[in-house]
């Protein structure tokens, strides 16, 4: 009977630990794959917030604040692929995809910051 018993308790206790293990290793890559969202600024207002988790390439056009600029977003990356600034540092950026490296253009005052779920932590 005892025997029966404790093959019954691990019938019971095997599905429930796999099922912490699936639930604690889905928590940790939805840690380090949380969804990101970059936030286009120009003169400090939201003028776009683009879902970066959505993986089709595509264009934005923002109006800065001394002429526009062109967002380039492909498989959750984003850059800035044309602007008109004197310097082109928005451009000689390049691509970004983390939430610690924001695009700035000074000329245009347009300012893209990436977002996630972490970003109280990463914020200076
Ligand atoms: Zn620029």
């Amino acid at each position: 009977m005892d025997k029966k018993k404790l093959r019954n308790d691990l019938f019971l206790i095997i599905p429930l630990l796999l099922a912490a293990v699936v639930a604690l290793i889905i928590l940790l890559t939805r840690k380090t794959n949380q969804p990101l969202v970059a936030k286009v600024y120009v003169s400090d207002a939201i003028v776009e917030t683009i879902d970066l988790s959505d993986k089709t390439e595509r264009d934005y056009t923002i109006k800065g604040k001394n002429g526009e600029l062109v967002i380039h977003v492909h498989d959750g990356k984003i850059k800035v692929s044309k602007s008109n600034c004197p310097h082109q540092d928005c451009v000689n950026q390049g691509e970004v995809s983390d939430i610690n490296h924001p695009i700035i253009c000074a000329y245009n005052e347009v300012y893209i910051v990436i977002n996630g779920q972490a970003n109280h932590d990463a914020e200076i």
